[in-house]
């Protein structure tokens, strides 16, 4: 049995997670669940799963989540800060952190100071703070498992095999909503449009980044970090019909792929079966229904969210935690309607142009570089 501290439960990946552990109640339990203010939907799961502990992280309802539970074995917590907390005190093996941006960084941390395994669908907590988590990173350690399709994908390709026979990683892209929209359509582009993905479901946030290819900037930052490879090393292509999850070149001329429908609930089982396979009802690849498998470069002129991430890991220090906090500011004010697509890599652009990055990043530098960098997002 798996104890699983589920952090974001009330999200996309959360709720997918929890389709997991309801198919496996003999193998995965979940001890401990989170969610931000969706009390309702919390409340259903302390119901269902009795976790043994819960967070509502934004204290406004959670008066109401305690009346909806009623009595209940599981303790309830709010407030900023708890969940990091919990993390280090919670008896579990792994930390399943699903939430979203800069918010899901600190928890991680938490998580592999006090000895956990994380399966990873928080990207950012890479991208910011790569540099801190490093001792806890790559294939020697495996204390870090990939949620996220791509980098699920290249673990798979992985097994069985060494770094040094590797060449390079190829990330696939779906190419978002706007892939064949000119420059000029893409500046006048709505919310609506930009939250409409061709494959996936998935929470606002990555949805937007997906339309921008900040997502798949964020993705090369994290197989970089996750698999310790050179950044010259790691490339990505764009692949509309999202079979192709990612590929790895190897020093022979071979390259492996993992392809599936697009399905997350595949890559967040195996970050919590691993190093075993189970059974899943998934559905099926079909050869006759596929249709052609397609790739094409990615264009950093109508998507120079990808090169300001590329430009952001190569200055190294806090440039891409910097590149995040603007990027979270500037796609919250877009959803919110304060600010035009076009003016989320303009913003993105302008912080990494402003503020400083050092070259050496601390836990605490990761809290002022990010609060600094709102401030001026928010300004812009
Ligand atoms: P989501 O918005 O659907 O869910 C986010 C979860 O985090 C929710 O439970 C929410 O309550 C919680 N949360 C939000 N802000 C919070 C805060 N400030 N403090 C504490 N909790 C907070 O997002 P998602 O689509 O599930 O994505 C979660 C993460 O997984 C992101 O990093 C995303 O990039 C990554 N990811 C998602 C998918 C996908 O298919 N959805 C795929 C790959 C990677
Ligand atoms: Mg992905």
């Amino acid at each position: 049995m798996t104890r699983i501290a589920l952090l974001g439960s009330t999200g996309s990946i959360g709720t997918q997670t929890l389709e997991v552990v309801r198919r496996y109640p003999d193998r995965l339990r979940a001890v401990l669940l989170t969610g931000h203010s969706n009390w309702e939907v919390l409340a259903a799961q302390i119901l269902e799963f009795g976790p043994d502990d819960a967070v509502l992280s934004d204290p406004k309802h959670f008066d109401r989540l305690k009346e909806a539970v009623g009595s209940t074995r599981t303790r309830l917590h709010t407030g900023d800060g708890t969940i990091a907390a919990l993390v280090r005190d919670t008896d579990c093996e792994t930390v399943l952190n699903s939430l979203v941006g800069f918010a899901g960084f600190g928890p991680t941390f938490a998580a592999l100071d006090s000895g956990k395994r994380v399966a990873l669908a928080n990207k950012e907590s890479l991208v910011v703070g790569g540099a801190v988590l490093q001792p806890w990173l790559g294939l020697d350690a495996m204390r870090v498992l990939p949620v996220d399709s791509e980098h699920s994908a290249i673990l798979q390709c992985l097994v069985g095999e060494g770094l040094e026979s590797v060449e390079k990683l190829v990330v696939t892209a779906s190419g978002g909503p706007f892939r064949t929209w000119s420059a000029e359509r893409i500046a006048r582009a709505t919310t609506a449009d930009a939250l409409k993905h061709p494959n996936w479901s998935m929470g606002s946030k990555i949805t937007i980044d997906s339309s921008t290819l900040m997502n798949k900037g964020l993705e090369v930052i994290e197989a970089y970090w996750m698999f310790g490879l050179p950044l010259e090393r790691i490339e990505a292509v764009v692949h509309p019909q999202s079979i192709i999850h990612s590929f790895v070149h190897f020093r022979d001329g071979s390259v492996k792929a993992q392809l599936g429908t697009p399905d997350m609930r595949v890559p967040i089982q195996y970050a919590l079966s691993w190093p075993e396979r189970w059974e899943s009802d998934s559905p099926r690849l079909d050869w006759s229904a596929m249709g052609d498998l397609t790739f094409e470069p990615v264009d950093t002129a109508r998507f120079p969210c990808f090169r300001l991430a590329m430009e952001s890991v190569a200055a190294g220090g806090y440039a891409p935690a910097v590149l995040n906090a603007a990027n979270e500011e500037a796609v919250y004010r877009f959803l919110r309607g304060e600010i035009a697509y076009i003016r989320i890599p303009e913003v993105v652009e302008r912080c990494l142009s402003t503020l400083s990055f050092g070259s050496e990043v601390t836990v605490d530098g990761l809290w002022n570089a990010d609060g600094e960098t709102r401030r001026l997002a928010s300004s812009l």
